[in-house]
């Protein structure tokens, strides 16, 4: 029979993280993961560079039935004593947009960062090792594994969310927490592209690869979200960061608003135009907006009765401030997502009330939830993996003063 302080479940940002720093405070540490590999989605994260932190780390940047949550985690684990973790290790890093860092060279080096923090620890690392059972036994827990089973006097779940099932992502963790009986807030795809019906769609598909800087926004009142980012055509949708970024907020059924134009006061710019212009109206549009876009915008509004083809200073005024508001405020409901095998993170999951802010114990003693598989969701840009970093440290903290006695 093995016997650990502490078995971690899954061997990715979170669980490797958690397992470093609890094997360093001296506790006896088990990781394990069911698939060959460790830290996939670190390895294919940030087109291959990782996009390891951001330095406007807050509790706005999280979604989640609690946005509170996740505040006490990240404070105490803040984007900068990861960065000094990385500069320990003498990995080149860079800042890219709006607070996000990246490493220089790949996002290897962060992984071998984290198996050299594991090592430091005495970490037993264990892959190919699926968990079959998990019961408690005494004050502790008997895991049944492919290596035989497991004595442990506390686990950590760390088996991340659903998406990309193709490198590993189960359902595992809500199984387990459903087994002790923690209720699971519903998951979905977040951080995905977004789809529309094929045959509304047409006209649009012909602009894929075509990216601009727009605003978009979901929801009203309290639930409204609101970015500026950019926006990429695909054959079956939109996506880019600005349609992923909203992607988190929308919910089926109801539309997204996109201002193709932010930074343009579209009404004034058109009327001004006709009274300098005699273009095309088409002409006048394509100087405002990428020209193919303001092609496929005026042939489909052709299509729906409207003559765009005439110069502008014989449009009424009327029918420049229709044009300008249908750019500034096109509005469409998409049919769905791309789904969990294009999202990047997994929205929903452990219910927070049924965990401790500060430590991530579930009510379940003995048990703990860190990273993407708890309903902490992170916008793009580096605050999924500062979540899985904080909440990892809170855990490790919280297991080493509740091991501390034998
Ligand atoms: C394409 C892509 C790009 C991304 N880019 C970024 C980025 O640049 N910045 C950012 O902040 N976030 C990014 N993310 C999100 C980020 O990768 C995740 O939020 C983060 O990895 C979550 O960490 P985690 O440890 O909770 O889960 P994971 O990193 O997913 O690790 C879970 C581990 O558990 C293992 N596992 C699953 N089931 C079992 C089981 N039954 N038994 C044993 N082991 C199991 C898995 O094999 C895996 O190793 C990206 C995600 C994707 C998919």
């Amino acid at each position: 029979m093995h016997s650990f302080d502490v078995v971690i479940i899954g061997a990715g940002a979170a669980g490797l993280f958690c397992a470093g720093v609890a094997g360093q405070s001296g506790l006896k540490v088990l990781l394990v993961d069911h698939t060959d590999k460790v830290a996939e989605k670190i390895r294919i994260s940030g087109g291959g560079r990782c996009n390891f932190t951001n330095l406007t780390t807050g509790p706005d940047n999280f979604l989640g039935q609690n946005p509170k949550f996740c505040r006490s985690a990240l404070a105490g684990y803040p984007p900068g004593d990861f960065i000094d973790l990385v500069r320990r290790h003498e990995i080149g890093y860079h800042e890219k947009h709006k607070g996000q860092l990246f490493c220089d060279r790949s996002a290897q080096d962060l992984i071998t960062m984290l198996l050299t923090e594991c090592a430091a620890g005495g970490v037993v690392h264990w892959q190919n090792c699926p968990i079959h059972t998990l019961a408690t036994e005494g004050d502790g827990y008997l895991l049944g594994s492919a290596q035989g089973a497991i004595r442990s006097r506390a686990v950590v779940v760390a088996t991340g969310g659903l998406s990309i099932p193709k490198i590993g992502a189960t359902d595992f963790g809500y199984r387990i927490a459903r087994q002790f009986g923690l209720d699971i807030v519903e998951t979905r795809p977040a951080l995905v592209p977004l789809v529309f019906d094929p045959a509304q769609w047409a006209p649009f598909a012909e602009l894929s690869g075509l990216s601009l800087p727009v605003a978009i926004e979901t929801g009203s009142k309290r639930e409204r979200a609101r970015f500026r980012e950019d926006l990429l055509f695909t054959h079956r949708g939109l996506s880019g960061p600005a349609v992923l970024q909203i992607s988190s907020y929308w919910r089926a059924d109801t539309p997204i608003r996109i201002d193709l134009a932010p930074d343009i006061q579209m009404q004034q710019t058109l009327l001004r135009a006709k009274g300098l212009s005699r273009k095309l109206l088409g002409n006048e549009l394509a100087a405002l907006v990428p020209s193919r876009l303001a092609e496929t915008w005026i042939a489909q509004d052709a299509r729906l009765g409207q003559d765009w083809h005439r110069p502008i200073d014989q449009t009424a005024d009327k029918a420049l401030a229709a044009l300008a508001e249908q750019v500034a405020r096109w509005e469409l409901v998409p049919t769905g997502t791309e789904g969990y095998a294009k999202a990047e993170v997994t929205a929903g999951g452990v219910d927070t009330r049924c965990l401790s802010s500060q430590t991530m114990e579930s009510t379940q003693a003995g048990l703990y939830f860190i990273g993407e598989v708890v309903d902490v969701t992170g916008w793009l840009g580096g605050y999924n993996f500062q979540w899985a970093w904080a909440s990892a440290y809170a855990c490790a903290r919280g297991l080493a003063s509740r091991l501390a006695e034998p």
